[in-house]
């Protein structure tokens, strides 16, 4: 038996892991469990794309180790991308980095950037990776509560001189997971201002960047002036194409900390597979009908989950953006236990509040990554609890 590193200690406990083991038990006894836990997209790639890597994989030059940095014809693909999407230029060469995954530059951009003692400012609640690259590189955490009385936008007039002199990074992250908010352009012009007085790097992580309703339009970090000289926007393709399994994603804006990603991520796993490169510039680059059809599909899930949790009596809001619904618990239970219920008497996962972050607390977090039909048997279920009154 080998003892697991300090390191390794430090990392704060896989909360979503557990979720799933626990969600696992009932369906190995044979439960009809709905999960709703994990955001974890249930459509399949659009068919264009899987036809794109098929054919990249027949492609010898592919089989072996591609540049370190990633191949040039993505990157231009990312650029062109910006351009389209947010008329946002970026320098393909120095300006956007091949990621392996979201969550991989999520967590490497604090071994990047931070020392032992740095502080990084997250949203509470907030996805919980950031917590764990903060961990990896020694610096001290410091939480911005994301409140439903100010629309879960942070407030910045609330960060203590101290926690800002020794800061180092922040990271936002809207459309927001778990919350469900979007952005305001003045957040994002106050958190550039913020980081060019006390020189910290702001990480806009905008996985949900294509998922909003009612005809919003999600801003990009990078189309507030001034942006790149502060920071980075984290782009993944897993839940704009719902890629989620073939772990690709991108870093754009500021050239020193794209530089450091790239150096650090050739430490770590080199490069990846071409083909899945050359699908991903296919995906950026192709009509995006398919993401209008995602929009759409999200869309009809949550208005009807969300009118048929209203019908049967529970006060709740409709998300904004990404495809979480933010639930308040109900009266006499928290997060934790109101998840345990759900799960025990309902067969439903949902992911306690808590586990983004004290202020998360007195909330669960539902994915819209179910059909529309099963999101209303979930909803019955829920009423058979009889804790609503209509
Ligand atoms: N950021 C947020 C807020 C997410 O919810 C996720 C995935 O669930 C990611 C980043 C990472 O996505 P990926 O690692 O699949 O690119």
């Amino acid at each position: 038996h080998f003892e697991p590193s300090q390191t390794l200690k430090n990392l704060p406990e896989q909360f979503f892991a557990k979720l799933t083991q626990k969600a696992a038990r009932y369906v190995q006894q044979g439960y009809d469990v709905i999960n709703l836990g994990q955001g974890n997209p249930d459509l399949p790639t659009p068919p264009h794309i899987v036809a794109a890597l098929k054919k990249a994989a027949e492609n010898p030059l592919y089989h072996r180790y591609s540049p370190f940095k990633g191949h040039p014809f993505l990157k231009e693909a990312v650029a062109q991308f910006y351009e389209r999407e947010y008329h946002v230029h970026l320098d393909p060469e120095t300006e956007v980095a091949i990621l392996l995954g979201g969550k991989a530059g999520l967590v490497e951009v604090s071994q990047c950037l931070l020392n032992p003692g740095d502080v990084a400012f997250v949203p509470d609640p907030g996805y919980p990776d950031y917590w764990s690259g903060i961990a990896l590189a020694g610096g001290e955490m410091v939480l911005m509560p994301l409140t439903a009385e100010r629309c879960f936008l942070p407030d910045f007039s609330q960060l203590s001189p101290l926690h800002l002199k020794k800061a180092k990074l922040m990271f936002l992250n809207y459309p927001n997971n778990p919350t469900a908010a979007v952005a305001v352009q003045s957040l994002f012009e106050e958190a550039v201002a913020l980081a060019c007085q006390h020189q910290i790097c702001v990480v806009h992580d905008f996985a949900y960047g294509a998922i909003a309703y009612d005809g919003h339009q999600p801003l990009s970090f990078l189309q507030i002036p001034g942006a790149k000289e502060v920071g980075i926007e984290i782009y993944t393709l897993s839940k704009t194409y719902n890629m989620a399994g073939w772990r690709i994603a991108f870093a754009v804006g500021n050239q020193s900390v794209i530089e450091a990603i790239e150096l650090i991520q050739d430490h770590y796993h080199c490069s990846l597979f071409g083909a899945i490169q050359e699908a991903a510039a296919v995906a950026l680059l192709s009509s995006q009908e398919c993401v209008d059809q995602l929009r759409e599909t999200y869309q009809r899930r949550r208005d009807t989950f969300i009118s048929a949790l209203q019908d049967i009596g529970w006060d709740v809001q409709p998300p904004q953006g990404s495809f979480f619904a933010w639930l308040p618990v109900p009266d006499g239970f928290d997060s934790a236990s109101f998840a345990d219920l759900l799960l025990e008497e309902s067969h439903i996962v949902v992911a306690p509040g808590i586990g983004f972050g004290p202020h998360g607390e007195g909330y669960v977090r539902a994915g819209l990554v179910s059909s529309e039909e099963t999101l209303l048997k979930a909803a019955e279920r829920i009423e058979r609890l009889g804790l609503f009154t209509r």
